[in-house]
């Protein structure tokens, strides 16, 4: 495993993580440091039309906001180097695991039994 590696896979997930932040603030959802207020948003959901696209767009923004803290985190280990080992059983994710999802944090074994 090279370090290149990790590094093209940090540049991919940075990319990600001003790509959900951009799609947050554009829903109107606060993007401050800290985390990411639900109350922000709720005033912007209130407009929706209708009960059940304020609850989609309320799931949207949960998604976004999982991942990216799954972003961040898969960010904060390749800076510590704790980048690519799977949480589950401590072995190496494979790469190709890594590029198709880089803000894994199981192995495929591991994830199937999750
Ligand atoms: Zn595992």
């Amino acid at each position: 495993m090279t370090t290149d590696a990790y590094s093209s896979l940090k540049e991919r997930l940075e990319g990600e993580r001003a790509h959900i932040l951009e799609e947050l603030s554009a829903m109107g959802a606060d993007t401050e440091e800290g985390g990411i207020e639900i109350a922000s948003y709720e005033g912007f959901a209130d407009s929706a039309a209708s009960t059940s696209e304020k609850a989609e767009l309320l799931a949207l923004v949960e998604r976004l906001r999982e991942t990216l803290a799954d972003v961040d985190d898969a960010i904060n280990r390749i800076d510590t180097g704790s980048y690519g080992v799977c949480e589950g059983c401590g072995e190496q994710i494979p790469i190709q695991r890594l590029e198709a999802r880089p803000q894994a944090r199981l192995c495929m074994s591991c994830q199937e039994r999750s």
